[in-house]
C-alpha cells in the first residue's frame, strides 16, 4: 500500500506545477559564522567577542569561535579546522596581516567567503573589510597633539608592525606632522613599533626615548591605550606623568580614567557595538550569497577590497560624558570611580 500511495497520479500532477524560485542556499538562521580572533588581551576584544555573538544571535546565526593568542601558526590551523569542519563564512581578525593570506585562499577553495574584521588581511582576495578608519585615528591623534604642542620633541610609539592597522594609523599621524617636521617646528626624536602592541615594550621604548633625550620630550603619540599606558608608566617612574601630553586610542576604561586623572590627554572612541553589528550583518549576506555593494575600496597589496570604514571619535577630558558615557561604552561610576 505504501508503494501505491507514493505513486498516486494526484501526486504527480502537483509536481507539474511551475517550480518556485529556488530558495537562497541558506537562511540567516542556518548560518555558521567562523570567528577567528587574534587575542582577547586588550579590553576592546572582549567587547568585540561579546557584541559579535550577541549580534549573530539576533540574526539567529551561530558563531564558531577560535582565539589564536597572538600565535600565527595557531591562527592558521584553527581557521583550517573551522573550514574543514564546516562554516558558511569566515570572519577573521588577523594577528599577522600577511600570514593569513593563505587561509583566504583555503576558504575560497572550500567555497567560503572571508570578511576581514577590524584588521585587513594583506595580499589576498579578501571579500570584504569592515573596520574603523585607521588613518583617521592617526590624523585625529596628531591634530589634537599639534594643537596642544605645535612645537617640540615628539615620541612616536607605533602599534605592532605585523598589524596593517598600525601602518595606517602611522600614515595618518605623519600626514599631519609632516608640515611641522618640514618647517622644523616638530622633531620626532623617537619612532618605534611596539611588538604585539604590548605595554611592556612601549614602556621600554618610552624609557629609551627619555634617556636618549635627557627627559626633554614634549609630546607622545601611542598606537593605542595599551601602549599609551606603558608609556605613561615610564613617565610616572621619571616623575613626568601628567606633564607630557600623551595620545592613545580605543577609549579603554583605563585610558579614559587616565584622561580623568590627567596622565593621558586624548583617546579615540570606536563603538564596538556598531562595528560588530555591521560585520555580522554583512557576514551573513556573504554567507547566503547576497550581493554586497560597497563603493569604497581599499588596496591590500593584491586587490581593491570592498570596504566599510566607520568613523572614530576623539575623546578628551571635556567630551567623556557626551561620547563613551552617553553611548553606554563605560558607566559614569566606572570612569569617575575614586
Ligand atoms: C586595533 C586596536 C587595538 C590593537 C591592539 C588594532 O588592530 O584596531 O583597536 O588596540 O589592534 O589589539
Amino acid at each position: 500500500t505504501l508503494l501505491l500511495t507514493a505513486c498516486l497520479p494526484r501526486e504527480e500532477a502537483a509536481v507539474e506545477k511551475p517550480l518556485p524560485e529556488p530558495p537562497p542556499v541558506k537562511s540567516a538562521e542556518e548560518i555558521k559564522i567562523g570567528f577567528s580572533m587574534d587575542t582577547l588581551k586588550e579590553e576592546r576584544w572582549t567587547k568585540d567577542l561579546e557584541l559579535f555573538k550577541e549580534a549573530a544571535e539576533q540574526h539567529g546565526a551561530e558563531v564558531v569561535l577560535e582565539i589564536a593568542d597572538g600565535d600565527d601558526v595557531k591562527q592558521v590551523w584553527q581557521t583550517e579546522k573551522m573550514i574543514s569542519e564546516g562554516i558558511d563564512v569566515l570572519v577573521v581578525v588577523p594577528h599577522n596581516a600577511e600570514s593569513m593570506a593563505a587561509i583566504v585562499e583555503r576558504a575560497h577553495d572550500a567555497g567560503i567567503k572571508v570578511l576581514s574584521y577590524d584588521r585587513l588581511v594583506r595580499n589576498a582576495e579578501v571579500d570584504l573589510y569592515v573596520s574603523y578608519d585607521n588613518e583617521q585615528v592617526g590624523i585625529l591623534q596628531a591634530q589634537a597633539m599639534t594643537k596642544l604642542v605645535p612645537k617640540g620633541k615628539y615620541v612616536y610609539l607605533g602599534g605592532a608592525e605585523t598589524d596593517y592597522n598600525a601602518h595606517l594609523i602611522k600614515q595618518g599621524v605623519f600626514s599631519v606632522l609632516k608640515p611641522y617636521i618640514e618647517s622644523g617646528e616638530i622633531t620626532v626624536v623617537f619612532n618605534q613599533w611596539t611588538k604585539d602592541w604590548l605595554p611592556q615594550y612601549a614602556k621600554e621604548n618610552m624609557e629609551a626615548a627619555l634617556q636618549a633625550n635627557n627627559d626633554d620630550i614634549d609630546a607622545v603619540i601611542a598606537g593605542n591605550d595599551a601602549t599609551a599606558g606603558g608609556a605613561i608608566d615610564a613617565l610616572q617612574a621619571n616623575g613626568l606623568a601628567g606633564k607630557i601630553p600623551v595620545a592613545g586610542q580605543d577609549a579603554d576604561l583605563l585610558g579614559v580614567r587616565r584622561i580623568v586623572e590627567g596622565t593621558q590627554t586624548v583617546t579615540m572612541y570606536k563603538s564596538i557595538d556598531d562595528l560588530s553589528q555591521k560585520a555580522v550583518e554583512l557576514a551573513i549576506k556573504l554567507a547566503i550569497g547576497e550581493e554586497i555593494q560597497e563603493d569604497l575600496k581599499i588596496n591590500n597589496g593584491k586587490i581593491n577590497v570592498p570596504s566599510v570604514l566607520l568613523s572614530p571619535v576623539l575623546v578628551d577630558e571635556s567630551t567623556i560624558r557626551e561620547t563613551v558615557i552617553a553611548d553606554g561604552f563605560h558607566l559614569e561610576k566606572e570612569v569617575y570611580a575614586p
